[in-house]
This record gives structure tokens, C-alpha cells and sequence, in this order.
């Protein structure tokens, strides 16, 4: 009836990407459940070793990559511009993003020096290419990034420290095209990630105001338009839509994984999968 999981055995179910309904197990007697427990370990870690053994000898590619490139590949195929910018950006492209001192993802960033920083986020890279573009190529300018970011997290199974971003936009489109133009992107790269029934949800960012975030149980990403007041730093003044994904947060929905940490950048687990088994 109401005996559960011991905390320890709860989190080990966790790491080994137990599902909800193994998680949520109840038992008649501590006997019961202990021996229960065995069994499931057990069983987890069997399947464990064998996604383990499918990507050394199968997949040879964590998830990760492979969503990257099936996105580079999509993308590019839509007309959209690759581009690698520096992962140090300095202390005054985050100012022109309005992310100063008294700013909640200030307190975030993780700083190298008095200047510069580990970029906590694509935006301020990707507007700086604009400006140079839009003197060198006819609009609408399409360009997206994937790279990593990094941000003081300490919110658990959805935030990573360093975590992988796609950042797509397109500058210079009819502004009564902008939304969409989103939904179209949104589609894209929800189709590509092989995500389905997801929502288009109003909410507010911390740095663009209003927002349209891709949500499927948990935000997949945020989307912002312009004309916007930050435009002004950068000298921009045509309408923009821009929407930025986490790849790890696809890859927990698209695999059903617990923790957005078995699909990052990991030394516990490879692949989504924990190697203390
Ligand atoms: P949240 O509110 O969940 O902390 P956010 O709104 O601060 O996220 P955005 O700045 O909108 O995040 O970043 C775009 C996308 O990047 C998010 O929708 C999410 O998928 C991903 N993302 C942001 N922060 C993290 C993180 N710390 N770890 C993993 N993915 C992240
Ligand atoms: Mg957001």
C-alpha cells in the first residue's frame, strides 16, 4: 500500500532513467520493496549496457551530435546561413543585450576577468554579424548558430551550467509575416528533432519582454521578434524574428529522459546513459 522508494533508491532509479510509473512504484512491505528495487536496478542497468553497446557498435555518435547536425543540415537546406562566433564575448556586447549589473542573468554569468565572459547566451554574436551583413547581402539575412553557453544554474533536472544552443533569425522580412514565420521555424526544427504536439505559448523573457516559447511539458526554447527596444544598441531597424532552442531539452522530450544532464556535456554519463553500472 503506502511504503515507496528510499530516497537513495529513488535517485538511483533517476540516474538510471527509470520511467515515471517505475519511479512512482508502491509496495505492501519494506521486503517488497527492497527486493523490487533489485530487480529494476537491474533491469535498468541491463538496458544500460545495451544502448552502450548500440553506440559502439552502431551509433558511433552521441545524440547530441547527431541532432546538431540533422539541424545544420535542415537548416541550410532552408536557406539559412551557418555561422561559429567566439564562446568569450566581452562585457559590453552583454551591456548592449541590457544584461548589466542589476539584471537577473547577471548574477549568472560566469566571468573570465573584468571584461569578458563565457557567453551565457547567442544573441549578441548573432546581432553583431547583422550589422555587417546587411551592408554586404540583400535581405532577408538568414543566418543560426549551434554552440554552447554557458549560466550559473542551480534549478536541477532542467538547467545545465554549459548547455548547447541553436539560435536561428531571419532579419529583413515583412513585418506582418514575423508570427508566422515563427510557427513556420518552430515547425522546422521541432520536425527535425522528431518532436511532436508541442505549444506556442505567450510568455515574458527576461531580456526581450514578451515572448513565444516552444513548449512541450517544459520550455524548448524562447522566440523573440523585432522591431524591439534593444534593436537601438545595434543600429538595427528592420523587422526580425529569432527563436532559440536548448538541444539537450529536445533530446530529454524526444528520448524521454529524466534529466537534462544525461543528454549534456558529461563525465557520469555517455549517450544518456550513467556509467557507474
Ligand atoms: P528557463 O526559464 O527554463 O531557465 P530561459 O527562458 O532562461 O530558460 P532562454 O534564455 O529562453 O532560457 O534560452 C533559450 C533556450 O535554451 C531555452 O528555451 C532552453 O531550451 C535552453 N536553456 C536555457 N537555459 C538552459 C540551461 N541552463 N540548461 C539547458 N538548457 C537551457
Ligand atoms: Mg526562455
Amino acid at each position: 500500500m503506502g511504503i515507496i522508494w528510499t530516497p537513495i533508491q529513488k535517485q538511483r532509479l533517476q540516474e538510471l532513467n527509470a520511467s515515471e510509473a517505475q519511479r512512482e512504484m508502491c509496495f505492501e512491505s519494506q521486503q517488497a520493496r527492497d527486493r523490487a528495487f533489485q530487480e529494476q536496478e537491474h533491469s535498468l542497468v541491463v538496458e544500460g549496457k545495451r544502448r552502450l553497446m548500440e553506440l559502439r557498435d552502431i551509433k558511433r555518435r552521441p545524440s547530441l551530435s547527431v541532432l546538431e547536425q540533422q539541424l545544420v543540415e535542415a537548416l541550410t537546406q532552408q536557406g539559412f546561413v551557418q555561422v561559429v562566433t567566439p564562446t568569450i564575448i566581452s562585457k559590453t556586447s552583454l551591456a548592449k543585450m541590457s544584461v548589466s549589473d542589476d539584471h537577473p542573468l547577471f548574477s549568472q554569468v560566469f566571468w573570465l576577468d573584468s571584461k569578458r565572459c563565457l557567453r551565457p547566451m547567442l544573441a549578441p554574436n548573432l546581432y553583431t554579424l547583422w550589422k555587417d551583413l546587411l551592408r554586404l547581402w540583400e535581405k532577408p539575412i538568414r543566418i543560426f548558430e549551434i554552440g554552447t553557453c554557458y549560466r550559473k544554474e542551480s534549478k536541477g533536472s532542467l538547467h545545465l551550467n554549459e548547455f548547447t544552443m541553436l539560435n536561428l533569425t531571419e532579419l529583413g522580412l515583412p513585418e506582418d509575416q514575423r508570427h508566422q514565420r515563427l510557427e513556420e521555424l518552430a515547425s522546422l526544427v521541432m520536425e527535425t528533432a522528431g518532436i511532436a504536439d508541442y505549444e506556442m505559448e505567450l510568455t515574458n523573457s527576461v531580456v526581450y519582454g514578451d515572448t513565444l516559447d516552444v513548449v512541450k511539458g517544459i520550455e524548448l526554447g524562447s522566440s523573440a521578434m523585432g522591431p524591439h527596444p534593444l534593436d537601438d544598441q545595434w543600429g538595427i531597424i528592420d523587422p526580425w524574428v529569432g527563436i532559440g532552442f536548448g538541444l539537450e531539452r529536445l533530446l530529454m522530450i524526444k528520448e524521454g529522459s529524466q534529466n537534462v544532464q544525461s543528454m549534456g556535456r558529461s563525465l557520469t554519463y555517455l549517450n544518456g546513459v550513467r556509467l557507474n553500472i
